[in-house]
């Protein structure tokens, strides 16, 4: 039988309240000789989900500890499937930590990190994608990710999920019914093995489609600023946060590294990456702001390139704009308080058809013109993505990779029948297909994996 543990399940630090959690079949046994209450004359004749007001008394001298509420809570419909013991402290170090002490004493394991989540998601409360969006909501940065996580804590992801691996298993039984007894079974209509195949990897590559808002929607999206030095970047940058963030001066190459700051569009946060200008320097030091550039080109989901209005597009402008064009785009033509210099006809001729530009005037933040603009072009840019808020979304890598094996493996088995390849050959990359949405899931996954995500987590989650 699993231990009982305790963790604090909230924030250290002073407070109104501070947590205390036990879970475990033990946990009312652990808590009571403390506890000392008001209204009864043992917490262990306490009724589950009523809460009680009492004290906890230091067992070995009596001393009284804290002034609380505790609350027990019967498996198994509590958060981990197990008994759960709260006790509601004053958030101060010394009471907490005593109660803690005073919980250890008496038999329970100080708990791991995840420890409670991870109990969940093995007596059957959560799936692994719900565990997942556990985490996602905690760390939450911005409207869209917390509704999106909200989503797939109530299990979106899981049940839609589970409906494809149930198409697959029927699929898989159908085939083997037939391999086991073919004399008795008739032998499945190819027909319409291949419609039901054709259906399955229609909806795995729909979910693929949408990985990357989900992504997105979860950490933000990577907004890389990019140009030559000196025409204005910083001052951008400063202006969508609206305030002093990036040193600007009037000598190209101050941005020597990447600055990161987040703002919030319609409720997605962006993630701005102000990077050093790109040109061609010998100063060891610049060099290395324009190769964390390049890095942060290469990990960019949204660019916003800054040119300086007043003046022809450079060769490197031209070169950076093609190596741009195959991602979500807007150009800032900024400096457009001076006489206009450049080449608006060549520069739509090198942009992919409606590709937003904004022309600005940045010189100080506060008398920023054109900024509005950009924020709409911005917002018109990423409402694709809000568009799949009411869906359930791939939202890690895992997903996204769990996904595309058995889309490969469905693929694998359409090829075979139309081949025609045996039954068997179908069943094998059926399986397989299965086994990547049972990963996903939960349903059948690796230690290695559930330890992996669960390391993610903090103590008394
Ligand atoms: P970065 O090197 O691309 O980051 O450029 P900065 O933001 O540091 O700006 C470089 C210089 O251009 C500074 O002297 C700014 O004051 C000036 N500057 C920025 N925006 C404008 C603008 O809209 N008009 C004019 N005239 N100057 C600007």
């Amino acid at each position: 039988m699993a231990a009982t543990i305790v963790a604090l399940a909230t924030p250290v630090g002073e407070g109104g309240i501070g947590i205390l959690r036990l879970s475990g079949s033990k946990a009312l046994e652990i808590a009571s000789p403390a506890l000392h209450l008001h209204s009864l004359t043992t917490f262990s004749h306490a009724e589950s989900r009523k809460l009680y007001y009492g004290h906890i008394i230091d067992p070995t001298d009596n001393s009284m500890v804290d002034e609380v509420l505790a609350v027990w809570m019967k498996a198994p419909t509590t958060y981990t499937g197990e008994d759960v013991v709260e006790i509601h402290c004053h958030s101060g170090m010394i009471p907490l930590r005593r109660t803690l002490e005073i919980c250890i004493d008496a038999g329970a394991i100080l708990a791991n990190p995840g420890e409670f989540t991870l109990r969940a998601f093995q007596n059957g409360r959560l799936d692994l994608t719900q565990a997942e969006a556990v985490m996602d909501l905690v760390r939450a940065k911005s409207e869209a990710s917390g509704k999106q996580a909200v989503m797939q804590l109530k299990g979106a992801l899981g049940v839609h999920i589970g409906a494809l691996s149930k198409r697959v298993l029927s699929l898989i039984a159908s085939l083997e019914a037939w391999i086991d007894f073919s004399e008795e079974v008739d032998s499945p209509d190819v027909k319409g093995v291949e419609t039901k195949l054709t259906e399955l990897i229609a909806s795995h590559r729909e979910l693929l489609a949408n990985a990357n808002a989900g992504k997105a929607l979860r950490t933000g999206l990577r907004t890389v600023i990019v140009g030559s030095p000196n025409v204005g970047k910083s001052s951008l940058l400063n202006a969508l946060l609206g305030e002093e963030r990036a040193i600007i001066s009037e000598y190209p190459g101050t941005t020597r590294d990447t600055i990161t700051e987040q703002i919030d569009i319609n409720g997605v946060a962006l993630i701005l990456c102000d990077t050093a200008g790109m040109r061609e320097s010998t100063d060891p030091l610049e060099r290395l702001g324009v190769l964390r550039s390049l890095q942060a080109i290469d990990e960019g989901e949204l660019f916003l390139l800054v040119l300086d209005g007043s003046r022809k597009l450079l060769r490197e402008e031209k070169e950076l704009l093609t190596s741009l064009v195959s991602h979500p785009l807007i150009i800032v033509a900024n400096k457009s308080d001076l006489p206009a210099a450049i080449d608006e006809e060549e520069l739509t001729a090198l942009l992919p058809p409606l590709t937003p530009i904004v022309h600005t005037t940045l010189i100080s933040s506060d008398s920023s013109k054109g900024v509005a603009d950009l924020v709409a072009a911005l917002e018109r840019l990423i409402c694709g993505l809000t568009a799949h808020r009411e869906t359930a979304l791939l939202t890690r890598e895992r997903h996204v990779v769990a996904v595309r094996e058995a889309l490969l493996h469905l693929e694998q088995a359409r090829a075979s029948l139309l081949s025609g390849m045996t039954f068997d050959c179908l069943g094998l990359d059926l399986r397989l297909a299965w086994t990547c949405l049972a990963e996903l899931t939960g349903e059948a996954v690796s230690q290695t994996i559930v330890d992996t995500i669960f390391a993610e987590f903090c103590i008394g989650k």
